[in-house]
Order: structure tokens, then sequence, then C-alpha cells
């Protein structure tokens, strides 16, 4: 599995989010402390942010491990941002390696990532793929169990859902067809929602920023832990989780 972040806050390096605190993400993709499912992840990372007078993030993604890419460490150091989203991976076997594969998944002014697996992808995914239209399922990210999730919640999006509904939603129409682990985040800049099915997932909100994060980057007490079963919507100042429920299904069309 994979380890995935997000921040919202004051101006703030990415250096300073993933790669200074000590159990941060750069530490995480060979030292993750709460790991349930897999070692290390080191197949790849990605980051996206927000800049001023700009909705659409910028995205910076390789297929090597965060810790080999000298670049991104010098990078990182002078680039602030108010919003961040980034994800240090560890591939599901018999998906996508390159850097394509790499949460964070960006559509317009959304940022993606999941942390988990549909079992039995691709082969017992047909009804879920079924509910894409092709134009989506031809266009998916990369091949990998994530990049239909992505494309699931942003049909949903485009349907007008709102974000904790869309996840919700695709959360639970996984679910119907599959097992599966679904840590999904998704940022627009403005507030974090994310579901806690299967693996670990915290938040610390203080005058620094709201983190939502897959483990605790320090040993800090201000970090809570999201209960199994749950979604949580972030902002700067604001943290609300609650269960997630069954979303009410639309009336069927006589
Ligand atoms: N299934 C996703 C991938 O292959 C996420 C994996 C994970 O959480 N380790 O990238």
């Amino acid at each position: 599995m994979c380890r995935h972040l997000a921040f919202l806050g004051p101006p703030t390096s990415l250096a300073e989010l993933l790669l200074v605190p000590e159990h941060g993400l750069l530490r995480q993709s060979w030292a993750p402390r709460r790991q349930r499912y897999g070692t290390v992840n080191a197949d790849g990372f990605g980051v996206g942010w927000y800049a001023p007078r700009d909705d659409i993030p910028a995205r910076y993604r390789r297929a090597v491990p965060i810790w080999a890419d000298g670049s991104f460490a010098d990078v990182a150091r002078v680039t602030r941002s108010t919003a961040v989203l980034a994800a240090v991976r560890s591939a599901t076997a018999g998906t996508s390696l390159d850097e394509s594969a790499a949460a964070p998944y960006a559509h317009g002014r959304w940022l993606f990532s999941h942390n988990g697996r549909i079992e039995g992808w691709p082969d017992g995914v047909g009804r879920l793929a079924a509910q894409l239209p092709p134009s989506r399922l031809l266009s998916l990210e990369a091949q990998v169990d994530s990049a239909l999730l992505w494309a699931l919640v942003l049909e949903r999006l485009a349907a007008g859902a709102a974000a904790g509904e869309a996840l919700a939603r695709t959360v639970a129409d996984v679910l119907e067809v599959s097992a599966g682990r679904l840590n999904l985040l998704l940022t627009d800049g403005g507030t974090i929602t994310a579901t806690a099915v299967g693996d670990t997932l915290f938040w610390r909100s203080d005058p620094a920023g709201t983190l939502v994060a897959s483990e605790p980057s320090d040993d800090g007490p201000d970090w809570h832990e999201v209960p199994d079963g749950s979604l949580l919507t972030a902002t700067r100042t604001s943290v609300d989780v609650r269960p997630l429920t069954r979303p009410r299904k639309e009336p069927a069309t006589p």
C-alpha cells in the first residue's frame, strides 16, 4: 500500500511538509510505522500543489523512490503552497510502474490519490467499468485500480455530486462488486475529502494548517486516528469525521 497526505494552511514549503518531518512522507517511503500492507513505498511518488492566482494545481511525479530524486528535494525547499496532496507508492501487482500511475491523479482543479487496492482487479471490476462512458474508460490515466477509482469519482463529480458524496458513492459501488481497501483522498485546494476504508488515516489541525495523512509525520500529541469506515472533510480550520453511509440510490426513472 502507499502512504499519502494532504495539507491546507498558510504558505508552507513542500520540504517542510514532506521531507523535513522526522516521520514525514520521505521517511515513510522506506520506514513507514503504521503500514499494514507492504513494507516500503519505493515505486514512485508524486506531489500536487496549488500556486497563487491559478486554480489548476502543478504536479511533479516520478517513477523512482522519493529518496532517489535529489532535484525534487532542491525544488521542494523553495516551493511554497497553501494546498498540497502527495503520495509515495508501493505498486499493486500487475499495475503500471511508470510515473503515469503515481498519484496524485489530476483533472481541472482536482487532485486525487488512492491508498489500497481493489481485490480482483482487473477481471472482477467489469460491472464498475460498465458504469463509465467509453470516453472516460478509454482515458484512464494508467493501468491501475486507482485510475479506475479516479474515473468513477470524476464521473460522479461531473454529474454534480459534492466531493464527499462522490467518494462515498464510489466506495459503496466498489464494495458491492468486490472486496477492497479504499482510502481515497481528494482536494480542490480549498477542502480535503478522504475515506478510511481498510487502511490507516490520521489528521491534525492547528495554526500551522490541517494535515490528513496515512500516518503521523511526528510524535506530536495532536494527531487523531480516523476510525475505519469513515468519511472525513477538512478545511484550513475545521475537520469533520462521520461514518460512511451508503448514499441513497437515485430513484429509478420509470
Ligand atoms: N493500488 C494502488 C497502486 O498500485 C495503490 C497501492 C497502495 O496503496 N499500495 O498504486
